[in-house]
């Protein structure tokens, strides 16, 4: 495949974004980026320091005092919040719940702008997000924006969440899971949007291998692709 290409996937909480990304750039031999663990770094910061999620300023002061970078670790951008990989602390619903309420601050998303973008000048980069083809990379070579209905985003966030062993209970992800998409997509600042020029993918009733499929599809239209 042809180097330094920059390939975005946009799309709700659930949609099988990471499982889709990661899987595409081990095949593509590109690096992952998970920007919605970026969010999650601070928002895991701002609930340990016990920061207000809906405060301005101190919302900004954390953002101020807190260096967040990213390391390349076999193929993976892993995220460490001053110097330490915040690893699988900021995998939980609350993180996730959090981050969405802080990434609606301008702060917040300015704080971030610059590390998404430098880890995309490396090139062949696989960024997942919400704002990866809209704002963060509008010149990107590929945009995908992966969507599945949201009974079976539900489902698949319930099952993932089982299989790590934690304890759930399906309504309270269900509700969770409407709160983001709520969040996510009513904020002023770089809601969740397919962009004009995203390729739109239905991941209902699809399999991660058949989405990778057809997102390597829609790329081999317009190069050969040999993988
Ligand atoms: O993708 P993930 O669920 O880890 O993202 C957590 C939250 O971070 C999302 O609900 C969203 O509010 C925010 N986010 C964002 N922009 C991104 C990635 C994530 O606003 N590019």
């Amino acid at each position: 495949m042809e180097k330094k290409k920059i390939i975005t996937i946009d799309g709700p909480a659930g949609a099988g974004k990471s499982t889709v990304s990661k899987a595409l750039a081990k095949k593509l031999g590109y690096i992952y980026l998970d920007t919605g663990a970026l969010y999650r770094a601070l928002a895991h910061k701002a609930l340990k320091d016990k920061i207000s999620l809906e405060d301005t300023s101190a919302l900004a002061k954390l953002c101020f005092n807190t260096t967040v970078s990213l390391k390349n670790i076999d193929g993976k951008m892993v995220v460490l919040v001053d110097g330490e990989d915040v690893g699988n602390k900021i995998r939980t619903e609350e993180v996730g719940l959090a981050a969405s309420k802080i990434s609606a601050f301008t702060v917040v998303r300015k704080s971030l702008l610059n590390l998404q973008r430098e880890a995309g000048l490396q090139g062949c980069i696989v960024a997942e997000g919400r704002d990866m083809g809209s704002i963060v990379f509008p010149h990107a070579d590929y945009k995908f924006y992966l969507d599945a209905n949201v009974e079976e985003r539900i489902k698949r966030r319930y099952n993932e969440l089982l299989a790590k062993g934690a304890g759930v209970e399906y309504q309270a992800i269900q509700k969770d899971m409407m709160a983001r998409d709520y969040q996510d997509s009513k904020r002023k600042i770089a809601p969740l949007t397919a962009s004009a020029d995203a390729i739109i993918i239905d991941s209902t009733g699809l399999s991660a291998e058949g989405v990778v499929e057809k997102i390597i599809q829609h790329i081999s239209y317009h190069f050969a692709f040999k993988g």
